[in-house]
């Protein structure tokens, strides 16, 4: 039967001898659970909660090869296979129609290995060593390694497996001329640097037989100045068809370029086109990727004609059944990922395992389960910001009876003012998710109340939970009392003016942030493709080489003369997240703004603001200073109620205030609200 509403994600696609039951499909991530304790325990309870909600088919994180391949996990040999049959027999158990690649992935001169390989020793600007250059022979190893791998993965009990051909990875590094300098039969002309992926395809292809799913992922625009031309995207996925490829996924990356093409400020969908354009161009399936967050948006894509199957990874980590949600038509329920890359790609960076921001949950679901409450309590929970939505949706939902009380008039906390930044409009949606759980979960929510330590011990809770948050440091700084000088939630909420020349005492999320705001003009690029792809050099239309134009993109902005201080003498942005925060700083390079570190504060009259550096004096003839120099926690009515005899619990800004992000904000409160 047709689905009413997404009917094109709810249409089986037959691909060989297999049948996905539906269009969606969980990408490949890594996650660190791989390489972890438990792995295949804790990877199946991962897995299995994704295929319970209802995902067609599911791409692992990047499993290498060959020992050159990458530190993380591997399939080498029949001594990896068990734990891997551990995992795909726990999929195929929860639902056999669900199916399951590995992905084989090659991580070539991002390896992190000092025997890493590539065709040529041309060292990443992001990778740790040069790599090793490939002989004849080492080449020949290669090949077969990736067959032999796909043989261990069939074997194994995948129904496919995915291997990586973009984003500056092993076989990537073949194709691109700047990255394959070999002058004999594997370098040199299209036809030369092509093959090496064919080669690995039709060994691959003789490995498995036909029936195994071989899906490649190709690098449809890389972003790379002197990457790829369309004419070679288009002839390499045609040849790929030819030596045996069943599926071919479309990438959008390469991991040294300065184009962002996931981070939130990414419009939905924004380069599903370019998928649309190379489907046209082969009879095999296509997959797209990159910023679809929500099912009306896979289903345009869909409906468009732009692929054939859609890829939500990240989305996958922040609500494990958002496809049985779009197909009970619980959209609304949907927990939303933002693209913050906070928890998941910022950790995988890091080497830290990988989660998710508005689901702590995610990769940790044999620790953290969602089990009814042993005794229900009366809760009363005070600030409606993440970790106090967190914690009232999470206990209302294990059954606890929970009452939310917030001062303001909605709920959200900071997020009211998160939401407001040009490029994070996506909060809105972590807002909406919260607003339907307090519905759902049956949370007595009490807006517009400011309550006080007498009606929390008059109303005979046996918890109170303290979620109060922060209150905007303001520095002690001669003149901080000055008409100029102004607070980030004012400059936020649009109740205090901004003149045209602006000092931004303080570089941390939110500096960065409230400089984003001042020195904006113009439609947000999040919500507008033509604008993205103008602020960041990228042609949709003419496909230049790697897509970009290679002329430093020209931004809009407001025309404010913008100086951004900090005191430290470190680079300004160095704790913004590791796949974002470059973002931040060249949009802001880009509109002029002046990033200066090592500031001494010294005064703020009429003339300005007094600073010194390298104890040299300067005065800033600024109109505005606005005051982004951090948070302390909101704990007053915690340390009434304590003076009191009572026992709150502290959670989120309230508990600390420094280093204090959402992501730290719900982890609090949602690994206490599964215990409570
Ligand atoms: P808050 O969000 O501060 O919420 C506290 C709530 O308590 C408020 O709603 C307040 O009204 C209520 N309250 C206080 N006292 C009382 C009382 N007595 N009675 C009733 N109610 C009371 N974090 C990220 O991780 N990523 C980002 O990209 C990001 N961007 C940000 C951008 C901006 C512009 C700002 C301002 C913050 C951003 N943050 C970001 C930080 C994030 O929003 C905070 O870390 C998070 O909101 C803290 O959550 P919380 O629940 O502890 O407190
Ligand atoms: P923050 O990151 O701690 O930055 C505070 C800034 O104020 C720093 O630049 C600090 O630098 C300065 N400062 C501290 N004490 C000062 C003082 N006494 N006088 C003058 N300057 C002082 O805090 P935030 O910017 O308020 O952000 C709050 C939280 O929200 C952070 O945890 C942040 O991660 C999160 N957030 C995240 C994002 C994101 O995109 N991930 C965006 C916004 C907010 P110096 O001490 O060197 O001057
Ligand atoms: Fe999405 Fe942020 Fe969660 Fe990553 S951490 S999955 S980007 S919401």
């Amino acid at each position: 039967m047709t689905h009413p509403k997404f009917p094109h994600i709810f249409s089986p696609l037959t691909i060989g001898s297999h049948v996905v039951k539906n269009r969606i499909i969980m990408g490949s991530m890594h996650t660190g659970l791989e390489d972890g304790p438990e792995p295949a325990k804790r990877l199946a309870a991962y897995f299995t909660e994704r295929v319970k909600g209802g995902v067609g088919m599911i791409i692992t994180g990047g499993i290498a090869p060959h020992p050159t391949g990458g530190y993380g996990a591997k399939l080498t040999g029949p001594e990896e296979v068990a734990m891997h049959r551990e995992v795909t027999s726990a999929v195929h158990a929860a639902d056999p129609d669900v199916k399951i690649c590995m992905q084989i992935l090659h991580s070539g001169p991002l390896a992190g290995v000092p025997d890493a390989v590539a065709p040529s020793p041309v060292k990443s600007r992001i990778g740790r060593y040069a790599p090793n250059e490939l002989d004849e022979a080492g080449i020949e190893e290669q090949i077969a390694a990736f067959a032999r791998c796909a043989a261990l993965a069939q074997e194994a009990g995948y129904d496919g497996v995915e291997i990586i051909g973009s984003a500056g990875y092993l076989i990537s590094t073949f194709l691109v001329e700047k990255t394959n300098l070999r002058t004999d039969q594997w370098g040199g002309s299209w036809e030369n640097r092509m093959r090496f992926p064919l080669e690995v395809v039709r060994r691959t292809r003789a490995a498995v037989g036909p029936d195994f799913m071989l899906i490649f992922r190709i690098s449809a625009m890389d972003m790379l100045e002197g990457g790829l031309a369309w004419e070679e995207v288009a002839s390499l996925a045609r040849a790929l068809e030819a030596a045996g490829v069943d599926v071919i996924s479309t990438h959008f990356c390469w991991h040294e370029s300065f184009v962002p093409t996931i981070a939130t400020m990414v419009p939905r969908a924004a380069f599903a086109q370019v998928t649309g354009r190379l489907r046209k161009e082969v009879s095999v399936p296509v997959i797209t990727s990159n910023r679809i967050n929500m099912p009306d948006v896979a289903e345009a894509v869909l409906a468009r004609g732009d692929a054939d199957l859609v890829s939500m990874a990240r989305p996958m980590l922040a609500d494990a059944e958002l496809v049985k949600k779009a197909y009970e038509g619980r959209e609304d329920e949907i927990n939303t990922c933002i693209g913050c890359n906070q928890a998941c790609l910022d950790h995988t960076f890091t080497g830290r395992e990988t989660s998710c921001l508005v689901n702590a949950r995610a990769c940790r679901e044999t620790e953290l389960t969602l089990a009814p409450a042993a005794a229900v309590k009366r809760i009363a929970v005070v600030g409606a910001g993440p970790a106090g939505l967190a914690y009232a949706t999470l206990a209302a939902e294990r059954g606890h009876s929970v009452t939310l009380f917030d001062a303001a008039d909605e709920i959200g906390g900071q997020f009211n003012l998160a939401k407001r930044i040009p490029g994070k409009e996506e909060f809105h949606e972590t807002l909406r998710y919260f607003g339907r759980m307090i519905d759902k979960h049956g949370v007595d929510l009490r807006l517009g109340t400011r309550v006080s330590a007498g009606d929390l011990l008059a109303g005979g809770y046996d918890d109170i939970i303290i979620a109060t948050g922060i209150e905007p440091r303001r520095p002690d700084i001669p003149g901080i009392d000055h008409p100029k000088v102004v607070r980030y939630i004012d400059v936020i909420r649009g109740t205090a003016s901004v003149g045209q020349r602006v000092a931004i005492m303080g570089a941390g999320g939110i500096g960065f942030d409230v400089a984003e705001l001042v020195t904006h003009d113009g439609p947000s690029g999040a919500l507008d493709v033509e604008v993205f792809a103008k602020e960041w050099g990228i042609d949709f239309k003419n496909h230049p080489r790697g897509g970009v134009t290679g002329v430093v993109p020209q931004v809009q902005s407001s025309g404010r003369e913008v100086w951004l201080l900090q005191r430290k003498t470190s680079a300004l942005g160095k704790g913004l997240g590791r796949t974002t925060g470059w973002t931040h700083r060249l949009t802001l390079q880009r509109r002029g703004v002046k990033m200066v570190a090592g500031v001494e504060y010294d005064r703020i009259d009429d003339a300005g603001l007094h600073i010194r550096i390298e104890g040299e004096p300067q005065v800033l003839d600024v109109d505005t200073i606005i005051v982004c120099a951090g948070q302390l926690p909101a704990r007053g009515l915690h340390d009434e109620l304590v003076a009191r005899g009572a026992q709150p619990v502290l959670i989120g800004g309230a508990y600390e205030a420094a280093e204090l992000d959402a992501k730290q904000a719900i982890k609090q409160a949602t690994e206490l609200a599964l215990v409570a």
